[in-house]
């Protein structure tokens, strides 16, 4: 085999010949030319014979290492004129425009950061965390599945801090098929509303929407699909009584921070997890902690009580109507538990009650929706330190949407093998 022949099958990237090659400061630096002699826009499907000058643009990608080494692909492109684009340097088959990787190379990537935690990911493909995040926004705008948005009936929205300070996401999720479809940064009905713009049918195959108890997004549905009937899930309505006992805790915690002996304001600053996880997934320091509460008794161990009382009216197989007679029960007891927090709690639950009873009657049940939203909180963490909400949006949807993401070996006859 000649060598050029051997290169060529080593890069394998189509519509290209591989000419001279260099090691430089230890990468591997191939220059190629481009077999086809049109000139075709980045931008568009605009192709050309014509070139706007003769002027070349020196441009370089990085590909999949090679043996170990930083590969490089360098080409001198033309430049022409697209009737929409103006003036500027000729596509190439094997990146995508704007970028200096190539596909094979964002491929990789997309594929291993939703899999591998951040150190992972830079240390091993030796790129940039920031990097990584805009490889995720040009992938993703190239593998979600177009048609994701027709004939939509169950949906879920849910709103997300990708950020310190209050930077928050709106997901849409299908229920359907556990994926989520759509994103926008920010939470307010505007938000929601341009979901509702990007529906092909304008949202009238939608038949139920689930939701948090806030306003904002059941305005929205109200105004865009007054159609579809507005859904409390179990998963908001724990959320409510879990914030109320996070609430109490953090005031018996502030309380206690004033008595001279410290040691128990720190028990009460790390009970935070010990109150809010389930019973069985405690670690033992946890359940030691929640021991310690229940000895002394008080507020919080009530809230807990009341908390747990919640959560177990939804955890079991129970049928409607006796989930719905427990919560009658767990109202009135809320109410009587002179805890200003569960009142509150107690009295919103019943606001949305008809909302709750529909997310019943519909079977949109907790544990899927749970599942998604876990796994949507370990990524949206790892996209701490991207540079955008949408860098991080895309890492949802490239691990959550309706995507498939194949390795670059696997383009061929095996596409699932890489899963
Ligand atoms: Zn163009």
């Amino acid at each position: 085999m000649r060598a050029s022949t051997l290169l060529n099958s080593l890069l394998g990237l189509s519509g290209v010949r591989a000419g001279k090659t260099a090691v430089c400061d230890g990468e591997l630096r191939v220059t190629v030319s481009l077999r086809r002699r049109r000139l075709c826009c980045p931008q568009c499907s605009f192709s050309t014979g014509h070139r706007y000058d003769t002027r070349e643009v020196d441009s370089s990608w990085r590909h999949l290492d090679m043996g170990g080494r930083i590969c490089r692909i360098l080409l001198r492109r033309r430049r022409l004129r697209c009737p929409d684009h103006g003036v500027l340097a000729e596509g190439v088959p094997f990146a995508r425009p704007d970028s200096r990787h190539t596909r094979d190379f964002e491929d990789l990537v997309a594929w291993l950061v939703t899999k591998a935690d951040k150190t992972t990911v830079s240390s091993f493909a030796r790129v940039a965390w920031r990097t990584v995040g805009a490889i995720c926004e040009r992938v993703v705008a190239d593998v979600l599945d177009p048609d994701r948005l027709c004939g939509l009936v169950d949906i879920g929205v849910d709103e997300i801090s990708w950020r310190k300070h209050h930077r928050y996401l709106t997901l849409v999720s299908d229920h359907d098929s556990g994926t989520i479809v759509w994103g926008k940064p920010g939470k307010d009905t505007d938000t929601l509303g341009a979901f509702f713009d990007e529906l092909p049918d304008g949202g009238a195959s939608l038949e139920a929407v689930s939701m948090d108890m806030g306003p904002a997004y059941a305005k929205a549905v109200r105004e865009r699909a007054p159609a579809a009937v507005i859904c409390f899930d179990p998963f908001h309505v724990v959320k409510v009584v879990t914030d109320a006992l996070e609430a109490v805790r953090r005031q018996v915690w502030q309380a206690a921070r004033t008595l001279p002996d410290q040691r128990i304001a720190k028990t009460f600053k790390g009970a935070r997890w010990a109150l809010l996880k389930n019973p069985a997934d405690l670690t033992d320091t946890q359940a030691q902690t929640l021991r310690e509460m229940k000895r002394n008794g008080g507020i919080l161990w009530r809230a807990y009580q009341l908390k747990e009382a919640l959560r177990e009216v939804f955890a079991g197989d129970l049928d409607t109507a006796t989930v719905a007679e427990l919560l009658n029960r767990w109202c009135a007891r809320a109410q009587r538990s002179r805890i200003p927090e569960f009142i509150k709690a107690g009295r919103t639950i019943r606001k949305h009650r008809a909302g709750i009873d529909a997310a019943l009657e519909r079977g949109l049940s907790n544990g899927r929706h749970e599942g998604l939203n876990t796994k949507v909180r370990l990524l949206i963490r790892r996209a701490y330190g991207f540079h955008s909400a949408k860098a991080a949006l895309a890492l949802i949807l490239l691990a959550c949407g309706p995507v498939t993401l194949k390795l670059p070996y696997h383009t061929g006859g095996h596409p699932h093998s890489c899963q």
